[in-house]
């Protein structure tokens, strides 16, 4: 326990804030762009000068998220991409990158064109089989490995420990896309992760009003001296606004995390054998082929994402997404509305997820409202 408390009691008080000036509870928005200097050139405050790099409100956040995930340092970028992008951009051309098969579309897609415009060498391997892993990393000199656990939307648990120890035998970093596990069911730095990365417009906000993106690092080493100049002279910080909200959304972080873990529990319990389903993929399911994995690094429960795949091909899995009245048919994850996608229609030419797969955001709702929901959808 820290001089702020308990991770509740961190999240709920944000980091135990008070105004000493005016009282106040809730901190104010600073949207200054620029910070002064005294008649004799120092600045005010010598840690503020210009708003690209230097924003009040993302620091509060900044230093929670901190805390939270036991790292020596944080920063917000203006959405998850910024700061993923940004963390792959401190790779020179010539060093390499091995990443999962199964990641978020947009961040592979994006290494695909990048990595080859740039020189960076990229390779892939298969997450859900830790020999590939290793025989992909070892193949050449390997700089950065990259894992999402668990990965989006096929929801395979990465061991970290031991990707970790993979990494750093051959001199290479570990960045764990902790997206899906939240800063709360899994601190990957505690397990050996040097780099911690967070789409914050998921479960970190979780009111879907905020596009965010932070990184954590476990020490302020070289390659973190690179991301924040390249936040710094690209411009990627969270808004000043954006980063209050951010703020906000956090301070019930651990309330929404639980009840959607609740949810998504007894959802994929309730389905697991339920005529039409083919299967239910969730990390919780002692069916999962990852899921000792999961009970180590995930505490508190296993995450509020999970897929399910229907009797039937394509057409037949869209028609039940259609028939659904309380899940939102839209993309993203993490707020408190519950949300469904046919990923590989969204994903297009080239997905690798199945055709007969719908992936589900399971929010704070009535769970036996969304239950329903699924069924009726089933039944017609
Ligand atoms: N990583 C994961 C696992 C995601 O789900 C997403 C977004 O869906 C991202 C990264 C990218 O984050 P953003 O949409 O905030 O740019």
């Amino acid at each position: 326990m820290g001089d702020k408390g308990r991770v509740e009691t961190l999240l709920a008080q944000a980091g135990h804030y008070l105004d000493r000036e005016t009282g106040s509870v809730v901190p104010a928005i600073q949207p200054s762009t620029t910070f002064a200097r005294d008649e004799t050139g120092d600045l005010y405050d010598e840690n503020r000068i210009y708003a690209r790099d230097h924003s009040f409100n993302a620091e509060m956040a900044e230093a929670i998220l901190c805390e939270l995930e036991g790292g020596a340092s944080c920063k917000l970028f203006a959405s998850g991409m910024a700061a993923a992008t940004a963390l792959v951009q401190t790779l020179r051309p010539g060093e390499r990158i091995v990443a999962p098969k199964i990641m978020y579309w947009s961040l592979r897609a994006w290494l695909i064109t990048y990595c080859a415009d740039w020189n960076v060498e990229l390779a892939f391997y298969d997450p859900s089989n830790e020999e590939d892993m290793c025989s992909v990393v070892k193949a050449a000199t390997t700089h950065m490995l990259w894992i999402e656990t668990p990965a989006n939307p096929t929801w395979e648990v990465v061991d970290i420990s031991k990707a970790a120890e993979l990494a750093h035998s051959v001199g290479a970093q570990l960045v764990a896309d902790s997206t899906v596990s939240t800063p709360l069911l899994t601190k990957p730095i505690e397990y050996g992760a040097d780099y911690v990365f967070h789409s914050a417009t998921k479960y970190i906000n979780g009111h879907s009003d905020v596009v965010a993106g932070a990184v954590i690092t476990a020490k302020e080493d070289m390659r973190w001296e690179r991301l924040c100049k390249v936040r710094a002279q690209q411009g990627g910080i969270l808004g000043t606004f954006e980063s209050w909200l951010l703020l906000r959304g956090m301070r019930t972080m651990h309330l929404r995390v639980e009840r959607a873990c609740e949810n998504a529990m007894r959802i994929a319990q309730h389905f697991q054998n339920y005529p039409g389903v083919s299967e239910v993929i969730y990390p919780g399911l002692t069916s999962h082929p990852n899921h000792e994995t999961a009970v180590k690094q995930m505490t508190g429960g296993f995450g509020g994402m999970l897929s399910i795949r229907f009797n039937g091909g394509r057409e037949e899995t869209a028609k039940i997404m259609g028939r659904m009245k309380y899940f939102v048919r839209a993309t993203s994850l993490g707020g408190v509305e519950s949300l469904v996608e046919h990923r590989a229609l969204v994903e297009g030419e080239g997905s690798l997820v199945p055709d007969d797969l719908l992936r589900f955001s399971i929010g704070i709702e009535n769970v036996e409202d969304l239950i329903k929901d699924i069924e009726q959808a089933l039944d017609c």
